[in-house]
């Protein structure tokens, strides 16, 4: 892997803000995040939510924002690295290395953590074999659909994002059922409607209880909560949308200053650690507000003082992206 400039921990708002800003000031730039899809809070917890509170938007949904902030984070072609947790941070001359959950060694000059309340990872059914059919057949949401694509998939979950997938899927699936352990859902009732309209099977008040298969999953045994009936039900695919935990986990190890679960920085969202910047909501200083709008403002100014660190003879003020020169000149220092 490459040494890049700066590796953004975190691909939440925040994160994908300092990405762009990042690029636009000619840096090369890795994301790297837990989750099969970036977004963060705004993907991962509450996608079908309106947000009224981010400058320009009188009122955007959050799935719609975070498809906006993928889309401008993502211009300047920075290394994403999905599905993978950043577990050590290692000085070496250059910068640092970082070590992944998966093993991966990424090397990068500086580090902006953008981590807000730590790694998502998905909840688990928690059945036996689960594990073991992990990306053979049981996923956690979706990064790729082309996955899906003729497959007979269950569909695991009663909130925004079972539904979001019921309708994603349902054009490249051969059959798509929704399993729910209730006959209430979290969803947006506009997508209740469509789903219904669409004519998914729904086995309500049924869980997944087995798992079956010899290198790839084939089969699952589902079991009704209320009469405790047993069905076993042939399937390629089992997508579970069951919601996420998040921790800071390893990230407290790193040695950096710590107050409660949040990163100490100073006024130019620096850590304790030479190199290593923190923003959004992971981040802290006196009256730190946790909102989506006072962390783009510490994504800009974090990646000018990151800028100055690799290039003390650079500027701290960008120039204005509307004069052109500034968007051109990231833009072809990229290609
Ligand atoms: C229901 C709800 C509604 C909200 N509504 C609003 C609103 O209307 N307006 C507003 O301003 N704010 C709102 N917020 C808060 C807002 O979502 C957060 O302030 C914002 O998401 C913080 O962005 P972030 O990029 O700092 O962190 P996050 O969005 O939390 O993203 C952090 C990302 O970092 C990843 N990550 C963490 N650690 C690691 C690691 N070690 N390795 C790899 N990846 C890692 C995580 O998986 C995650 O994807 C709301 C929050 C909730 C829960």
């Amino acid at each position: 892997m490459d040494r890049v400039d700066v590796t953004i921990i975190g691909g939440g708002p925040v994160g994908l803000f300092a990405s762009f800003y990042a690029g636009l000031r000619g840096m090369s730039v890795r994301i790297i995040d837990s989750l099969p899809e970036l977004g963060g809070q705004l993907a991962a917890l509450y996608p079908e939510k309106y947000v009224f509170d981010v400058a320009g938007f009188p009122k955007v949904l959050a799935k719609d924002l975070a498809a906006n902030l993928i889309e401008q984070g993502t211009q300047f072609n920075p290394d994403v690295v999905l599905e993978d947790t950043a577990t050590e941070l290692v000085k070496d001359a250059e910068g640092y290395t970082i070590k992944t959950a998966r093993g991966l060694e990424l090397p990068t000059r500086t580090v902006i953590i953008s981590a807000g309340a730590g790694a998502f990872q998905p909840t688990k059914i928690g059945v036996a074999r689960e594990d073991e059919f992990h990306h053979k057949g049981v996923h956690y949401g979706v990064k790729d659909k082309s996955v899906f694509a003729g497959k007979k998939i269950a569909i695991v979950g009663g909130g925004d994002s079972a539904f979001d997938w019921v309708m994603n899927l349902h054009d490249v699936a051969e059959s798509i059922t929704l399993i729910h352990r209730r006959d209430g859902f979290r969803a947006h009732e506009d997508s209740i409607e469509k789903v219904k309209a669409l004519g998914t099977p729904m086995k309500l008040f049924w869980v997944v209880k087995e798992m079956h298969g010899d290198d790839v999953l084939t089969a699952i045994t589902i079991e009704n909560v209320q009469t405790k009936e047993v069905e076993h039900m042939p399937v390629d695919s089992v997508c579970v949308n069951i919601g996420f935990k998040s921790s800071l986990g390893p990230i407290k190890d790193w040695g950096l200053e710590l107050e409660k679960i949040q990163i100490k920085v100073d006024r130019q969202f620096q850590t304790n650690l030479p190199g290593v910047f923190a923003v959004g909501d992971v981040c802290t200083y006196p009256e730190k507000l946790k909102l989506i709008a006072t962390g783009f403002s510490e994504a800009v100014t974090a990646v000018c003082f990151v800028k100055t660190h690799l290039d003390p003879s650079a500027k701290l003020f960008p120039g204005h992206s509307s004069e052109g020169s500034a968007m051109e000149a990231a833009s072809s220092a990229t290609h």
